[in-house]
């Protein structure tokens, strides 16, 4: 092994007057007083003394774990009393390498992950860290157990494990806590030859001891009682080992440059989370199902939403993209538009010859029930010109429309629209084009099958008849007044100034505005807007949701922080940062939400195609935008709800958290 290059002899440890004071009952104790100790390099010191005497307090000041609440030390000649949570991270990791009665080995990594990991956190790169773990447990005759996990491992070879991860920032400074208390007598005699190894080798080894057997293996010995020092000498029967033969392993290169060992950071702490979150796979799971809703469900609803506006806007624009359709009456609830009967086909014709007006149609409408042979249906007459067909843009399916001279001849031709059909006819044996049908007393020729009209909110399913509206006029509603007058706009004309041209003309000739107008634009506008407020709505749901997620995943991240405090509290004492402990639990929190976003992404995924095997009427239009604010939101549910958690890990007391 290779200790730091300093000249034999010179000190390491320097403590002056040092006390450690805790809070007891009322008031205080001091659990250490005075304590003026020199440590000179390459020393093996005992520290002997009853179970509560106050050594392991000594070990945690020394090992940079605690500090003082009186006196001075120094640390290879830097005052280390007074540094903060960093630079004692700092420390522990460049000089000490610690070993405790129960060797806290993190049980869910394997024997190499475990001596690897002080490394990992002095950045060492992954393939020397590899190489160098590996060789450290074959030279403690562990060769064959790297890969095992502490469970099934022996405590003699637990120990030596622990052996090999305090060598593995090359452990200038062996802190030896009770090293044998948990071990048998041989395994204990065999952990205590390789201590005295290392000595011979030029560590420096402070062992914690009750066991006076165990204190005589050390070259100086030094007892203590209710915090004190009793007495300081040197140990006549001590006989240094040499150094094994085998013993030198090469020195590791450093990963070079902070990007490097950044990256390797983080990969690090990517596995950790990982490993972590397969640990607890049910809590994982749980954990993300508030996520997993959250985001299946926004991602579902809002493409619900887009298949929904694009269904209704398809059905808008089979309306006739640019129509004006004028109603008789001052708007849909005017109780007095039955008998206001001043819309007349004089209005339509003097539309009829405006420079903005494409095609006009007047309408009438009126319902009965029709009869064809022995199928009945109830049926809406729509009494239209000639115009009406161009200006709806509806489509033929066969036969033909009626022409001018058929509305001046109040010709008995129908055109009939598909439901209109399929009420009537039976579609197998009869041909309808030609065949006479009962409306009313009314008889009349189908000439012609459109497609059903759709009203911007779906097919209504009704059977709709088309006649000249002259013969509406006469035949059934014994009226020259019209229900309303559609037109449509001229291509290269503005749909707002069109409608306050027809207005105007409208007005001047009826000398009052006793008509209203629909502008299908204004249908799309709204409807649009209407979805506009739904995809707000559903957002602020998103939103709740998201943060109900966020907040069972700050409850169950908790959780975790409190069961793992003493994993916690041996990564601090191998040298880990409190960053990297917030890295870790913060990391952890993300993955949890990130993998809870794309499984919520895939059940939407699936769930769309799937309710609209069963829902035809349902359509869904996935975005990628949504799908990419949908992990973007669970990665920031995960940030913004880990911190807290990670940050309560960071902040831990490594002596409160290694002593859970
Ligand atoms: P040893 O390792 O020699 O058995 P310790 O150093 O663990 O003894 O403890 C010395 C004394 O300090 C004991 O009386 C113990 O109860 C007390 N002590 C240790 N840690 C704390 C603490 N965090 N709060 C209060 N008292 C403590
Ligand atoms: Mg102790």
């Amino acid at each position: 092994m290779e200790p730091q290059e300093t000249t034999p002899g010179e000190p390491v440890i320097e403590l002056s007057g040092l006390g450690r004071v805790y809070p007891a009952g009322d008031g205080q104790t001091w659990v250490l007083r005075d304590v003026d100790l020199t440590i000179r390099r390459g020393e093996m010191v005992a520290i002997v003394g009853a179970s509560g005497s106050g050594k392991s307090t000594l070990m945690n000041l020394i090992g940079c774990l605690d500090t003082p609440s009186a006196g001075r030390y120094r640390l290879f000649g830097r005052d280390v009393s007074a540094l903060g949570p960093e630079e004692l991270a700092t420390a522990r990791r460049e000089h000490f390498g610690f070993i405790f009665q129960r060797y806290h080995l993190l049980n869910e990594l394997s024997a190499l992950g475990n001596v690897e990991m002080p490394a990992v956190y002095a950045g060492v790169a992954a393939a020397d860290r590899h190489d160098r773990a590996a060789q450290l447990l074959e030279r403690l005759g562990l060769a064959e157990r790297t890969r095992n996990r502490p469970g099934q491992l022996s405590g003699g070879q637990q120990q030596r494990v622990s052996i090999a991860r305090a060598l593995m920032n090359h452990g200038d400074v062996i802190l030896a806590d009770e090293p044998t208390g948990a071990l048998d007598s041989h395994s204990g005699e065999e952990v205590l030859r390789i201590l005295r190894e290392l000595h011979g080798e030029g560590h420096t080894i402070l062992i914690v001891t009750h066991d006076m057997e165990v204190a005589r293996q050390a070259e100086r010995i030094i007892e203590i009682r209710d915090g004190a020092i009793l007495d300081d000498r040197a140990n006549p029967e001590f006989r240094a080992l040499p150094a094994a033969p085998a013993a030198e392993a090469p020195v590791t290169a450093r990963a070079s440059g902070w990007l490097r060992q950044g990256r390797g950071q983080l990969r690090e702490a990517f596995l950790m989370a990982l490993r972590a979150m397969n640990a607890h796979r049910l809590r994982t799971v749980l954990t993300m199902l508030g996520i997993i809703i959250g985001i299946a469900s926004v991602v579902c609803v809002v493409a619900l939403g887009a298949g929904s506006r694009q269904m209704v806007l398809n059905n808008i624009s089979n309306l006739g993209t640019n129509t004006l359709e004028i109603f008789a009456g001052q708007g849909f609830g005017d109780p007095h538009s039955e008998r206001i009967t001043t819309l007349s086909v004089g209005d339509a014709d003097a539309l009829e010859g405006q420079p903005y007006v494409a095609a006009v149609t007047p309408t009438v409408s009126t319902s009965g029930v029709a009869r064809f042979a022995s199928q009945e249906a109830s049926a809406l007459l729509n009494g239209v010109g000639a115009g009406y067909f161009t200006v709806k843009g509806t489509k033929l399916v066969e036969g033909s429309y009626f022409g001018a001279a058929a509305v001046d001849s109040y010709a008995q031709d129908v055109v009939i629209d598909t439901n209109a059909r399929t009420a009537l006819f039976d579609p197998d044996h009869v041909d309808p084009l030609g065949q006479v049908i009962i409306v009313g007393q009314v008889a009349m020729r189908v000439i012609g099958v459109v497609e059903a009209q759709t009203n911007g909110f779906g097919s209504s399913g009704n059977p709709s008849f088309y006649l000249p509206y002259t013969t509406v006029q006469t035949r059934f509603l014994g009226s020259s007044s019209l229900r309303s007058i559609t037109l449509r706009v001229a291509d290269d004309v503005d749909m707002d100034s069109a409608q306050s041209a027809v207005e105007q003309l409208l007005s001047r000739r009826h000398g009052t505005t006793d008509f209203h107008i629909l502008n299908t634009d204004d249908i799309r506008k709204t409807i649009t807007s209407t979805t506009e407020t739904m995809t707000f709505l559903i957002a602020a749901i998103a939103v709740i949701s998201l943060v109900v997620g966020g907040i069972g995943v700050m409850n169950i991240m908790l959780v975790s922080v409190s069961e793992r405090v003493g994993e916690i509290g041996v990564r601090m004492a191998v040298g880990a940062r409190q960053a990297d402990i917030l890295v870790q639990f913060l990391l952890e929190a993300v993955l949890v939400c990130l993998l809870g976003g794309v499984i919520g992404v895939a059940i939407a995924l699936a769930a769309g195609p799937l309710i609209s095997l069963v829902q035809p009427n349902y359509a869904f239009i996935y975005s990628p935008l949504t799908i990419a604010l949908a992990f973007a939101s669970s990665s920031l549910v995960g940030v913004v709800f880990g911190y807290l958690p990670a940050r309560s890990a960071s902040r831990l007391d490594p002596v409160v958290a290694l002593s859970r």
